[in-house]
């Protein structure tokens, strides 16, 4: 019992990492570009992506769009401020899953 809930476990969080893997590829083909500054930490700028495509607003997303029927709003709420870079990955999420919502419907 324990050990299928914990496969069970591995292989959702392997689908979300897949999705969300996915949705950064799509949106820095979308011309967006991670502003690693907002990780004010002495780190190179590709594990300061690696962080910032971590941040909790971006693993919500990934969980709704994965949960959520599709076309249905989503909401994400959070008690602190949104970074600059959650904030610019999140408009580019937004259009890029309208276009692939746009392309499933026509088929
Ligand atoms: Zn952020």
């Amino acid at each position: 019992m324990f050990l299928e809930l914990r496969i069970g476990l591995i292989q959702k969080r392997k689908k979300y990492a897949e999705k969300l893997d996915s949705l950064i590829d799509q949106i820095k083909r979308s011309e967006y570009v991670a502003f690693t500054d907002s990780i004010p930490l002495d780190l190179d700028n590709n594990t300061k992506e690696k962080v910032l495509h971590c941040h909790s607003e971006r693993i919500a997303i990934t969980f709704a769009l994965i949960n959520m029927l599709v076309g249905k709003p989503i909401t994400v709420k959070k008690n602190l401020t949104v970074c600059v870079d959650c904030h610019s990955a999140i408009k580019f999420m937004s259009k890029v899953v309208s276009w692939e919502k746009d392309n499933c419907e026509g088929q």
